[in-house]
């Protein structure tokens, strides 16, 4: 565990959010292994990237522990249990947003607390609370169509978090928007989840991405396409501190040796 992790974790005072995966592989029907051997352990409130060419199994990876896929081999757990069904203590964020039209924003928001029956007071303060943590308390009456893209992917960040998850799994989040939308949500997701304490899985495909907002780095390599199941090449800690200057020597120096692994061959 890099000591970033240990600081944030420790900072929040988190204790939930604890992943492991055990030699996890997972094949589609009757297929070959898609990807096999995957072993992690994410400490809680750690920020996790996970970069590989596409194919190499990184939805695949976030979408088992999401539990809307199921693990052909292997196990993984959550804080210690066994992780098998979707559940209100994992979030999955979407690289499109994935909010429903006709709700306002508020109204997507509140599904979760809703679904979990939580009385209206109740439900009414996380909405308010999430809604500020991303910066969109004034715009809770508009319906998503009303907004850019970088303001419907804060919403679909505040609905995970007002399930209060222990992590949060984001698939390329900030994949479809544009350069300065990007910096800004990437430094805004910085602050939310040291705020939050929630453990992050993070799959990207700009490595630059990785090395701003993780703690440490996986890359993954192979898949179908290689004729080798999709497996982790090697694993980063990433020890720039908390403001990261991505002209700065260390970081380009880092980055440069994550693209060599990541370019380099199955
Ligand atoms: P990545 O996110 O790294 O691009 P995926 O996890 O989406 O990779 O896919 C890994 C491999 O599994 C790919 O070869 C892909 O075609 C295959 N795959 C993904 N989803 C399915 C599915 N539902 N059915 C069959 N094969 C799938
Ligand atoms: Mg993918």
């Amino acid at each position: 565990m890099s000591t970033t992790a240990e600081s944030t974790s420790s900072a929040n005072q988190t204790t939930t959010g604890a992943l492991s995966f055990a030699n996890v592989g997972k094949r589609y029907g009757e297929g070959p292994f898609a990807m096999q051997g995957f072993d992690l352990e994410v400490s809680p409130g750690e920020l996790v990237a996970i970069v590989g060419a596409s194919g190499c199994g990184k939805s695949t990876v976030l979408r088992m522990i999401a539990g809307f896929e199921s693990h052909s081999e292997g196990e993984i757990t959550l804080d210690g249990k066994h992780v098998s069904s979707p559940g209100p203590d994992r979030g999955f964020v979407f690289q499109d947003y994935g909010l429903f039209p006709w709700l306002t924003v508020a109204e997507n928001v509140e599904l979760g607390p809703k679904e979990k029956g939580l009385p209206r007071v109740e439900r009414r303060g996380l909405v308010e609370q999430y809604l500020d943590l991303v910066g969109l308390g004034r715009v809770r009456d508009k319906y998503p169509h009303q907004l850019s893209g970088g303001m419907q992917q804060r919403v679909a960040i505040a609905r995970v978090l007002a399930n209060r998850p222990t992590v949060m799994l984001m698939d390329e989040p900030f994949g479809a928007l544009d350069a300065l939308t990007r910096e800004q949500m990437q430094s805004d997701l910085s602050r939310i989840r040291r705020s939050v304490g929630t453990t992050v899985l993070f799959v990207t495909h700009s490595i630059e991405e990785a090395v701003r907002l993780a703690d440490r780095v996986v890359i993954m390599t192979g898949g179908l396409s290689h004729g080798i199941p999709g497996h982790i090449r090697r694993i980063f800690d990433v020890t720039l501190g908390t403001d990261r200057d991505p002209t700065s020597v260390e970081f380009t120096d880092l980055e440069r040796l994550i693209s060599q692994e990541v370019h380099a061959q199955a």
